[in-house]
């Protein structure tokens, strides 16, 4: 029988768009941490989506993925996070992201919180904060609370989303 009525359990936007962000944090090479973000208009129009990687041209195979030891041989110098490259890969306006939301599933280090605040983005929604105790993250809410932009821990019911792809 035909359905006629609306359906009830379709995934509200926060999901939707915090979903896309999950799904761009699955292109991530990092073989210890993967972060996807989307940035969304204040009228819910997806501008633009990122996640952590190698600076563009930096080969892959040769990058540092480690985490441990000389800094100078680990990712953190030079890898790009998320934020920063939802921010840098829009095509459109810069005008566009004033007063504009970004999704990530990790909240933001202190150095993509600047990039953040910089960009004209109102308004952080993030699902984990695992590292919320480390300087790094209590420079990044003292950056935000001092700048007026708001964060927001999203709760999910269902924690997990499959995705089918029929072959016909
Ligand atoms: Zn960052």
């Amino acid at each position: 029988m035909e359905n006629s009525q609306k359906r009830k359990d379709y995934i509200s936007w926060d999901e939707y768009f915090m979903a896309i962000a999950k799904l761009s944090a699955m292109r991530s090479k990092d073989p210890n941490t993967q972060v996807g973000a989307c940035i969304v208009s204040d009228d819910n129009r997806i501008l633009s989506i990122g996640y952590n990687g190698a600076p563009n041209g930096f080969n892959d195979e040769k990058f540092p993925w480690g985490r441990d030891g000389e800094n100078l041989k680990t990712k953190y110098p030079y890898v790009c996070h998320a934020e920063m490259n939802a921010i840098l890969n829009y095509r459109g306006s810069k005008k566009d992201l004033e007063s504009a939301k970004i999704y990530v599933d990790l909240f933001p280090c202190n150095e993509c919180a600047k990039i953040i605040i910089q960009s004209g983005i109102k308004k952080v929604i993030y699902l984990s904060d695992k590292y919320a105790n480390s300087d790094n993250n209590i420079a990044s809410r003292r950056l935000f609370d001092e700048c007026g932009i708001t964060y927001e821990k999203m709760t999910v019911d269902d924690n997990s989303f499959l995705l089918h792809f029929p072959n016909k």
